[in-house]
């Protein structure tokens, strides 16, 4: 949502600011879940969302003064989250101190008949910088089934063009799951005909109520990195993944550029919670304090979980070996939920190193060598002549 960023390990070009930023430092992205309350019953949530609100989550003080520390840690860009943020009533006073603050304010609401025109012009009123709805099939039938409630698929169509005449810049976000895979040029065409500046896909993780029957394979993984590399090439909205930073080792590989930086859970990237909970990110439930007893920049950056995180020294398997672990460094949040090692590999990429030092080899926790797999059929295309200069970004939104 910040536009492209640059930069090598753990800095990148922050262009709200028009200055470097160090991961080490600041965050680029605050992602703060407002409340778990929600109408809908998605089959992967994360939050396990419920109707109701929990009496427990951040007062309308306590969210102002949150607001305040992101922009007291220096963090150019927050996006209010749920559930749905739309069941909280003060979310427009979130956005509008926001942006009193110079952050630039996302937001990602469900599809229900809360999003109202009204509700919408009072959003940008507030100035609000970008909303993100969520797609999960271009089939309606689909898309109700993984958000459990009928009428999801035309309510999302009906906000994404209440949006787009009202005059907010729209993101489309997609879940990548076992049941959706194979559908990427179809949902790029809807994400293009909606009008969005930006395709969000996130590859599952399986936390909350995302069932690890759904997850995909690594090679399923790897087919999609590389036809989403061929989207992004030719769509009129930009691309980018989460919980898939292997994307940057796809473009990288494909166009024979060096890659730039990018935010991953814990670098770049963090997540407050409705009891101000703060964790590397909303798919890795590893608590490293809580805003209401210490400042929010404070725990970014010396939470020992954090500084781990943004340390590809402390990667372990496949990870730990790669030359593609300073950008890359594998979805923490997948190797946690699949291994309960947050520094492990990340099961989802298929890559073999190509040639680890000996220092390096003897931290692997693989016992030979893997065999490098074959190589999706589209891996073998010349750079497209308008490829991007460098990687598209792997910044999250969600
Ligand atoms: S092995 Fe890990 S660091 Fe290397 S490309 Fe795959 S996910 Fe990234």
């Amino acid at each position: 949502m910040m536009g492209r960023r640059y930069g090598g390990d753990a800095v990148c070009y922050d262009v709200v600011k028009g200055e470097i930023m160090d991961f080490n430092l600041r965050p680029a992205i605050v992602i703060w879940e407002v409340t778990q309350a929600c109408q809908l019953a998605c089959v992967h949530c994360r939050a396990e969302a419920r109707p109701g609100r929990d009496a427990g989550e951040l007062s309308s003080e306590e969210g102002f003064a949150l607001v305040d520390q992101v922009a007291g840690a220096d963090a150019p860009l927050m996006v209010l989250t749920g559930g749905d943020p739309m069941e909280r009533p003060d979310i427009a006073a979130f956005v509008r101190r926001g942006v009193e603050r110079g952050l630039r304010v996302g937001l990602s609401p469900s599809a229900t008949p809360k999003v109202t025109p009204q509700s919408l012009r009072e959003l940008k009123a507030a100035g609000l910088h970008r909303l993100a709805l969520s797609l999960d099939s271009h089939l309606e039938h689909k898309h109700d089934a993984f958000r459990r409630v009928p009428g999801s698929f035309r309510r999302t169509m009906e906000i994404a063009r209440d949006v787009r005449d009202i005059g907010i810049p729209l993101q489309i976000g997609t879940t990548i799951s076992a049941l959706n895979a194979s559908e990427l040029e179809p949902m790029a065409e809807i994400v293009g005909r909606l009008g969005a500046v930006l395709w969000s896909v996130f590859f599952i993780v399986p936390t909350g109520r995302a069932n690890p029957a759904l997850m995909i394979s690594a090679e399923v993984c790897e087919k999609a990195l590389y036809q989403l590399h061929d989207i992004a090439r030719v769509a009129p909205f930009a691309v980018k993944t989460t919980e898939a930073p292997h994307y940057r080792r796809v473009v990288a590989e494909r166009t024979g550029r060096k890659p730039a930086s990018g935010v991953n859970d814990g670098k770049g990237f963090v997540f407050v919670s409705h009891w101000g909970d703060v964790f590397p990110s909303g798919f890795l439930p590893v608590k490293a304090g809580n805003v209401r007893e210490r400042p929010l920049g404070d725990i970014y950056r010396d939470s020992p979980l954090f500084k781990a995180l943004r340390d590809p020294g402390r990667l372990n398997g496949r990870c730990g070996i790669c030359e593609f672990r300073t950008f890359c460094g594998g979805s923490r949040a997948r190797a946690h939920a699949v291994s309960g090692d947050p520094l492990g590999e990340d099961p989802l990429c298929s890559y073999v190193p190509e040639a680890p030092c000996v220092a390096e080899a003897g931290r692997s926790t693989q016992s030979s060598p893997p065999q490098r797999p074959p190589r999706p059929p589209s891996a073998t295309h010349p750079p497209h002549p308008e490829a991007p200069t460098t990687p598209p970004p792997a910044v999250r939104a969600e």
